[in-house]
């Protein structure tokens, strides 16, 4: 049985204050939440947030990495760094990374890589643009993001990672992807992780990420391949993300 997760990916959002107050709300409000919860907060607050969350069963992760371990790469932060603030996951491959900052996927599998290099579980985000569904791309560009870090790291590096689901078009647009049309893709996944081996499909956690709010959690959550959500805009509000908590349940 895979346990759900809810993350919420804060995005370039957040000041000292206003973490204070919406961690201890969320710290306040965890009564009736049994699925794991992890929260990524922007680099710099990743101390302020590990010790507001310190002990607390709320897992730390960051938005992003460099694929280098270490040396003259001026603005970058290493697993290693993220480790040593105490994350334990990290976003891999966000549709904002691939699209504004040009990440393609042969960076994006050795993030992974460098990820998993230091003990960190990398949640790898794969999603199709509306133009690439329109044209009916959705399962071939997927499945291609997809192979382009198993071709790397190997299928047994998924039993140590997570995977999200998040079409572009529904990115912080309000538009969701039906939970019909979110499971179709979130099953492809599972098959051709379960193509090259069954247990790790069976135990990979699939989340689905793309304007969930409380309202279409539930069902969302419902489906047979979605273990949970990567959850942006209602991530910076407590008592909704605590409702899509709770939704995962
Ligand atoms: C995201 O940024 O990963 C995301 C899913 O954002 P939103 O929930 O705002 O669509």
């Amino acid at each position: 049985m895979r346990k759900k997760l809810v993350a919420g990916n804060w995005k370039m959002n957040g000041a000292r204050e206003g973490n204070a107050a919406l961690l201890a709300a969320l710290l306040g409000g965890l009564d009736g939440c049994h699925c794991e919860i992890a929260v990524c907060p922007p680099f710099p607050y990743l101390s302020q947030v590990a010790s507001l969350l310190a002990d607390s069963g709320i897992a730390l992760g960051a938005q992003t990495l460099s694929e280098h371990a270490v040396g003259a790469y001026t603005g970058e932060v290493s697993g290693a760094m993220l480790v040593e603030f105490g994350c334990r996951y990290v976003l891999v491959g966000h549709s904002e990374r691939r699209a504004l900052f040009a990440e393609g996927d042969a960076q994006i599998a050795a993030k992974f890589a460098s990820a998993q290099a230091v003990g960190l579980m990398p949640v790898l985000c794969l999603g199709e643009t509306l133009a690439q569904r329109e044209c009916g791309e959705t399962f071939s560009v997927v499945a291609a993001q997809l192979a382009a870090v198993l071709d790397r790291v190997g299928v047994k590096a998924l039993a140590s990672a997570v995977v999200a689901y998040e079409p572009v078009w529904a990115i912080g647009t309000g538009l969701t992807a039906t939970p019909g049309q979110a499971q179709e893709v979130h099953a492809a996944i599972r098959s051709q992780v379960a193509a090259l081996d069954c247990d790790v499909a069976s135990g990979l956690r699939i989340l689905y990420g793309g304007s969930v709010k409380a309202q279409n959690a539930a069902e969302l959550f419902g489906q047979a391949d979605i273990d949970g959500g990567l959850i942006g805009g209602a991530a910076l509000v407590a008592e909704d993300f605590l409702a899509i908590c709770r939704a995962a349940n």
